[in-house]
């Protein structure tokens, strides 16, 4: 198939084709979302939630489609869809945001550039309303990739990014989960059991240039005291995006993530095999009588198959795992292909693509 599409393009062959990037699909995107994996049971949502989680991913979806089917970049399809689920009080993010251990709110997030991998990400901020647009002010206003606390948030308002009240940001629900969290003794529980999902939201695009991105938000983990910085604001953890490679954004237990590089842990393998496949093929092409090959393979018509990305994203998920993680993942890739990997019960997600209606899902057995 692969030797076909080179044949097909043999005539193309000049030295700047050389080099392996892959080049996307004209015309055709991909958005990809998260709100956060754990255990996500039938019965542990009732039917109002579950209506008002899907409406909350199709509404980001449709957000950041909006973007890419009008030829917009997947950087702005990544922040549009996360600021839809920043002020939806279901996750785990902007508004809805867990409580630290001494009742504040505190959102990480992170957001990358496939095209030249530029980044920028804040962790500890109180006041900033979308987390996400700060993070790319970081990467494109400031030299900088990493803010913390209350520097972060005067960036923000130097920026002129809308500041709130913490308070703003407060949910009951999140409120009787600290409570539950400060009942137990410190050790007896990790502030993983308390809700038994994550919450954490995310979002992965790749446009019709072929330019991945991905970003990701959360207000980490109910009861996290000392400066706790989960994976969701570090590159390469909770976020990356390579236009080589893919794209990532995750949500589970941080700690993990971070050990394991998850993001860029996937981006790395995936970069690898295209380019062993790509050597492969042009390897494998016959010689002409005058000894030069009878077709050049070009990087462009060439990208991994759906079930060799799976493959990968599930392989470093059960790394992770392995170690004692959970969560999850989701991918996509400059020729389109469109992944989820998770460990846990269920994750809310959702897709959607120039090809394809969207689709969002909460529970394990869902396709
Ligand atoms: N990964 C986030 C953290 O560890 C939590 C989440 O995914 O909800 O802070």
């Amino acid at each position: 198939m692969r030797v076909a599409i080179a044949l097909a393009i043999a005539t193309l062959f000049t030295a700047s084709q050389l080099s392996a990037q892959p080049a996307a699909v004209q015309g055709r995107w991909t958005l990809v979302i998260h709100g956060g994996a754990g255990v996500i049971e039938r019965d542990r949502l009732t039917p109002e939630q579950d209506a008002a989680i899907r409406a909350a991913l199709n509404a980001a979806l449709e957000s950041g489609s909006a973007v890419l089917r009008e030829g917009g970049a997947s950087l702005d399809a990544v922040e549009a869809a996360i600021r839809v689920l920043e002020d939806d009080p279901n996750f785990n993010a902007g508004r809805g945001a867990v409580f630290t251990y001494d009742g504040t709110i505190e959102h990480d997030a992170s957001i990358m550039d496939g095209r030249n991998r530029s980044a920028g990400a804040v962790t500890g901020t109180s006041q900033t309303r979308y987390p996400i647009t700060l993070a790319r002010r970081v990467m494109t206003e400031s030299p900088h990739v990493f803010l913390r606390g209350s520097g972060a948030d005067q960036f923000s308002a130097e920026q002129g990014l809308e500041q709130v009240e913490n308070s703003w940001f407060a949910t009951d629900r999140r409120r009787e989960q600290l409570d539950e969290f400060l009942a137990r003794e410190v050790g007896e529980v990790s502030a993983y059991d308390i809700d038994m999902k994550y919450g954490t939201v995310g979002a992965v695009a790749v446009d019709m240039d072929g330019n991945v991105a991905a970003g990701t938000s959360t207000g980490g983990m109910t009861g996290k005291r000392w400066g706790r910085i989960g994976d969701s604001p570090v590159i390469g953890a909770g976020t990356y995006a390579d236009n080589r490679a893919c794209a990532v954004s995750a949500t589970g237990t941080g700690e993990y993530f971070i050990r394991v590089g998850v993001a860029h842990e996937i981006c790395a393998q995936i970069r690898f095999r295209f380019e062993q496949e790509l050597a492969h093929a042009r390897a494998s092409v016959p010689m002409a009588e005058d000894g030069m090959p009878e077709y050049y393979v070009d990087a462009s018509e060439f990208g991994l198959q759906p079930n060799q990305v799976q493959e990968i994203a599930d392989s470093v998920i059960a790394e992770m795992g392995a170690l004692g993680g959970t969560g999850g993942v989701i991918v996509t890739t400059p020729w389109g292909t469109a992944t989820y990997s998770f460990n846990t019960p269920g994750m809310y997600r959702g897709m959607a693509a120039s090809e394809m209606d969207a689709n969002v899902a909460i529970y394990g057995d869902e396709d």
